[in-house]
């Protein structure tokens, strides 16, 4: 049997603040096989953009081992990261963060940029990306002239020219109308039809619906996973009492900068 593609292993991730450290993830351990399609739920506050990131290499735990296809990646410098990440990984994120400036094609291209290849090919791989998301009439155009849903498929076109192995998605329907959203929904189903893996962060349960399997967060720990059965339901619920009306310790937070934001829309 293969390695699953992901594998953590006590992982925490702590920040520190002035009045206490806060710990974003206290100790998660998580394994996804290829071709799966997991819905990452929990509060707001609970971890999911953290490990979303963690597991997106766009940041580092404080402890714990990751293993990306089999091979650790728990300390690996930034450039190493970003290699990897160029190589095998797709990030979706709630508000698009296209690059206003440039045109969807470009911003499609960017990614490839830093891969080494030339121009003519980046140019005809952002196409076949922005043809796969049904935006071939809107190559030319800039973020600001298109709809929400049409950014964030530009923004999923962006995420998948690159082939990635790993599509990651943080709330990438937060931000959309219902009908919307469905769009979106049904690009997700079909990226892991073709047998890329995706990890969807999400407060949506019709998003939810459509994994494979759930995985719920709460103070940065797993509350449930896995197949639900009556057992662990039951257990759930009664830890949902437990935790559902307070609010989190740690407190609020705006949501996580993603690299290169500032340059976005
Ligand atoms: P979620 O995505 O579930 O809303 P996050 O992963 O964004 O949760 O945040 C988890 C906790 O970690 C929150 O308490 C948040 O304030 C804190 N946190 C996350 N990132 C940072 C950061 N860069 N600096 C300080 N605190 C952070
Ligand atoms: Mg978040």
């Amino acid at each position: 049997m293969s390695s699953p593609l992901v594998s953590l292993a006590g992982i925490e991730r702590r920040y520190p603040r002035a009045e206490r450290e806060v710990r974003a993830l206290a100790g998660v351990d998580l394994e996804i096989a290829r071709g799966e399609l997991i819905a990452l739920t929990g509060p707001s506050g609970s971890g999911k953009s953290t490990l979303l990131h963690v597991i997106g290499l766009l940041e580092t735990p404080n402890a714990g081992t990751y293993r990306f296809d089999g091979e650790d990646v728990s300390h690996l410098d930034d450039d190493a990261r970003s290699l990897r990440r160029g190589r095998d990984i797709g990030f979706v994120f709630q508000a698009f963060h296209l690059i206003s400036h440039r045109t969807i094609r470009e911003n499609v291209e960017l990614p490839l940029a830093y891969g080494g290849i030339d121009e003519p090919a980046r140019r005809t791989r952002a196409l076949r990306a922005l043809a796969t998301v049904g935006l071939e009439s809107r190559t030319d155009h800039r973020p600001g002239e298109l709809s929400g849903g049409e950014q964030q498929r530009a923004a999923i076109a962006r995420a998948l020219v690159g082939e990635p192995r790993l599509l990651l998605a943080d709330e990438p329907t937060g931000n959309l109308d219902e009908r919307t959203a469905d769009g979106i929904l049904e690009l997700f189903r079909a990226v892991h039809a073709d047998g890329t893996t995706v990890v969807l962060v999400t407060h949506d349960e019709r998003v939810a619906a459509i994994a494979g399997r759930r995985l719920a967060l709460a103070e940065g720990r797993f509350v449930e996973s896995g197949p639900p059965s009556p057992a662990l339901r039951e257990t759930s619920r009664q830890r949902g009492e437990v935790s559902g009306g307070t609010t989190s310790p740690f407190g609020e937070r705006s949501e996580a900068k993603p690299p290169g934001e500032g340059e976005g829309s």
